[in-house]
């Protein structure tokens, strides 16, 4: 099956039930035994819900894994995973992970004895040095959020296996439409599926997707224990985005390539980062391993005053958190996402002031590009 039928026909496509060819949503908690343990693979929605499996289904597919989990939030899912270390136990993490997955490693999952290190994975030897005795898992990002950093997902698990560790990837950025983590040699590739799987700014959501039996019977048995779940309503949402997840994608890059065509020749515009342009120091690993280069752009204008005036300046780039949407959005990292990370940190990652991140949306990219014009101009 191609990439844009498996949206469509992959995992549960139409309902075993009635036969409806869009999965109904299960509104429900518990459901009828015939006799005590005997029921039709359903017994309490937090360990199973027929709308959250044939989304769990879904992902897993898409993925190429053994099993899929949805969970309420991308951090829900990242929480969930890093359920499966100990106390004692030790994750190098890229640096530039998204602030939340900073957070809490850095301020809940290390009260609980957890701990992390974070380096520049997208040089796979600072990856190794970090590595300790209590070592378990080497967590990317890759593209990083907001100065697209890439890391070479097949190296990084290679080396993470000769160490006997577990390689997971936040593939948000590039969806499994673009690049598929596990194929690549990775464990364990997780999604805030709240961002370009749903694709429509209605649904918080993460996704889960694991290569083996083992790890299967894990992250399930903490799924169901903390009950991070997503609702069936979320579930159907995401299910329906996903569809047209192939079609989302490619029209994102067509406007982000012209968009950064746009910015890269304007003289307020100092540095541009996007993993397309040939001159980014990880072009050829990206190209390699991802089909597609995403919509998420970030480009420095200086300085704080003139990021302010371009965010309040625009029309049809809405200034909000988030990112994956059919509507462009634009963020100033250092204020809004990456807030949480402390200052000195940002600094020493290149989050500047004035560094702006859009993430590219479905208007007609002649209106976007006149909207960042006018908006530099003012
Ligand atoms: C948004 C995001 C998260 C967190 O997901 P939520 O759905 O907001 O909880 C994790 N990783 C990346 C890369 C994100 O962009």
């Amino acid at each position: 099956m191609k990439k844009k039928t498996k949206l469509i026909h992959g995992g549960i496509p139409t309902d075993p039930q009635t036969g409806a060819v869009s999965t109904p949503i299960y509104q429900v908690s518990t459901y009828k035994q015939d006799e005590v343990g005997k029921h039709k693979g359903f017994e309490y929605s937090r360990s199973g819900n027929p709308t959250r499996h044939a989304l769990e289904e879904l992902i897993k597919d898409l993925e190429g894994g053994e099993r899929g989990f949805a969970f309420g939030s991308g951090m829900a899912a990242i929480t969930a995973v890093m359920m499966l270390f100990n106390s004692g136990d030790h994750v190098v993490l890229t640096d530039d992970v998204y602030g939340g997955t900073y957070r809490v490693m850095t301020k809940v999952l290390n009260r609980l004895g957890i701990e992390s290190t974070f380096v520049d994975s997208s040089n796979p030897a600072s990856i190794e040095e970090a590595i300790r005795d209590n070592t378990k898992a080497v967590y990317i990002e890759t593209p990083t959020n907001p100065l697209l950093k890439i890391t070479d997902i097949k190296e990084a698990a290679s080396l993470a296996k000769k160490h006997g560790l577990l390689t997971i990837v936040d593939n948000t950025f590039s969806t499994p439409y673009w690049q598929n983590p596990l194929a690549l040699g990775a464990d364990i590739v997780l999604h805030s599926a709240t961002k370009y799987l749903g694709g429509h700014s209605d649904v918080v959501a993460g996704l889960v997707v694991v290569n083996s039996d083992q790890l299967a019977e894990d992250l399930f048995f903490v799924q169901n224990s903390t009950g991070g779940v997503l609702g069936p309503q979320d579930s159907w949402l995401l299910i329906r985005g996903i569809k047209t997840l192939g079609l989302r994608m490619e029209e994102h890059e067509i406007n982000t390539k012209k968009i950064v065509d746009f910015l890269l020749q304007h003289p307020k515009v100092s540095k541009v980062y996007y993993p397309g342009l040939e001159s980014h120091p990880n072009h050829e690993i990206a190209k390699a391993q991802a089909s597609g280069f995403g919509g998420m752009v970030s480009f420095d204008v200086g300085s704080e005053e003139n990021a302010d005036r371009l965010l309040t300046n625009t029309k049809y780039f809405t200034l909000a958190e988030s990112l994956g949407a059919v509507e462009s959005l634009i963020s100033v990292p250092a204020r809004m996402t990456h807030a949480s990370i402390p200052k000195d940190r940002r600094d020493e990652l290149g989050i500047t002031d004035g560094l702006v991140r859009i993430s590219v949306g479905l208007e007609d990219v002649e209106d976007l590009i006149e909207d960042i014009d006018q908006a530099l101009s003012k």
